[in-house]
């Protein structure tokens, strides 16, 4: 497809890959295929080099030791690990901590868990969040007490893009001797993650989100698996220090390192760059339609615009531009048929979150696709508000 031909403006639902990724990943599909938990040929020992390299990078990108990182099959599985894994950890070491504090505008991969654990007995407490879209410090403060095991709070919103007080969070937690888990899978690549910085115990990670391939991520376990046991989702060989059995995928391993090596090397200059182009974006649309900007002013993701068209249904809108691919809500919940739960959370009605679109802008946009897209917009928004007139 041309650069113009197609304007793809959906890289918080899933990036291509880097060309550099593909590259490093190709000889691990024919040429160095050994299984890496056999170590006594050489195909083996070579596969185990090459992941112990990719952890290493991964490691490197969040300020993190290569002993701390678990390979899982990505986000998903990693928000699992990290709650479920904890709780059972905790029930049977702390008994008296029960209660675990999450926010409003989490993926549902941290819901969801957390809905589990209440099922299962464990208090949840879902903070709610302004109108920005971030939680407030007032709000986590007074139920945080020795009654917490765990506070998972994202890095990003997927959504609106709008970045939490991960610093402070972590800050607070461990002052209440509570763990905290953030799911970073939108962070890691467009901003920069410090795990020490934010006293994090827990972070998941995705590649697909960072030009690295689909299917593989990573869980941060400060002091490592040894220093949190978590307990297994999946049971088996025992690799990955038994946090996760399952034959490693070493090619999609290997582009998960060299993915979070090139963000690592561009993170000073790509994300100011794409901020400019999303600033372009969100000023034509806003000036020409009257488009509402959610999420936070300062504190989003330099590539995210989230914008709201008051009266159009955005879902005819994106089905008129093809050429133009952005989302309403999350990819990951399409199909539903409830409008999102994240616009829903900042305030938004029903008909303003179905009037919300999503351009999230990413390594290989262009500012004539910017341009493209903005005049593409404007263009279908008219003729559909002359058609329903
Ligand atoms: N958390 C967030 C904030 C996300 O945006 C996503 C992907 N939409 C996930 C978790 C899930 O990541 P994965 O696709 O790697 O499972």
């Amino acid at each position: 497809m041309s650069e113009n031909s197609s304007i793809y403006l959906d890289y918080n639902a899933t990036t291509p890959c880097d060309p550099r990724v593909v590259a490093a990943m190709a000889p691990y599909f024919e040429e160095i295929y050994g299984n890496p938990s056999n170590g006594l040929h050489l195909q083996g020992r070579l596969a185990a080099r090459a992941i112990e390299r990719a952890r290493a990078q991964v490691a490197a990108s969040i300020g993190a030791q290569p002993d701390e990182i678990v390979f899982t099959g990505g986000a998903t599985e990693s928000n699992n690990l990290a709650i479920l894994g904890l709780a059972r950890l905790v029930s049977t070491r702390f008994p008296r901590r029960n209660r675990i504090i999450t926010s409003a505008v989490e993926h549902k991969s941290v819901l969801l868990p957390c809905r589990k654990l209440a099922e299962r007995g464990c208090e949840v407490i879902v903070l709610p969040v302004d109108r920005y879209g971030q939680v407030s410090l007032d709000a986590l403060r007074p139920v945080l007490d020795e009654r917490v095991f765990l506070v998972s709070v994202q890095a990003a919103n997927n959504e609106v893009g709008t970045l939490q007080p991960t610093v402070e969070i972590g800050m607070l937690a461990h002052a209440a001797g509570a763990f905290f888990h953030c799911d970073a899978a939108q962070g890691v690549g467009k901003i920069p993650v410090d795990v020490l910085k934010w006293k994090v115990d827990l972070l998941s990670l995705s590649a697909h989100k960072l030009y690295g391939p689909k299917g593989i991520g990573a869980l941060y376990v400060r002091g490592g698996p040894s220093a949190i046991p978590l307990e297994p989702l999946v049971l088996g060989g025992g690799q990955e220090s038994g946090m996760r059995s399952g034959t490693s995928n070493v090619p999609a391993i290997v582009g998960f390192g060299e993915a979070c090596g090139i963000c690592q090397e561009v993170l000073k200059s790509e994300p100011l760059a794409l901020q400019d182009l999303r600033d372009c974006l969100e000023h034509g649309l806003v000036s020409a339609l009257g488009a509402g900007v959610n999420g936070h002013p300062l504190r989003r993701l330099p590539n995210t615009t989230s914008l709201t068209f008051p009266g159009m249904e955005v879902d005819a809108l994106l089905l008129s531009m093809p050429e133009v691919m952005m989302s309403t809500g999350s990819a990951c919940n399409t199909g539903a048929l409830e409008p999102s739960h994240v616009l829903q959370a900042i305030g938004l009605s029903r008909d303003l979150a179905e009037s919300t679109v999503r351009a999230s802008l990413g390594r290989f946009t262009t500012e004539n696709q910017i341009e493209l897209a903005i005049q593409k917009t404007v263009d279908a928004y008219s003729r559909l508000t002359k058609v329903l007139s």
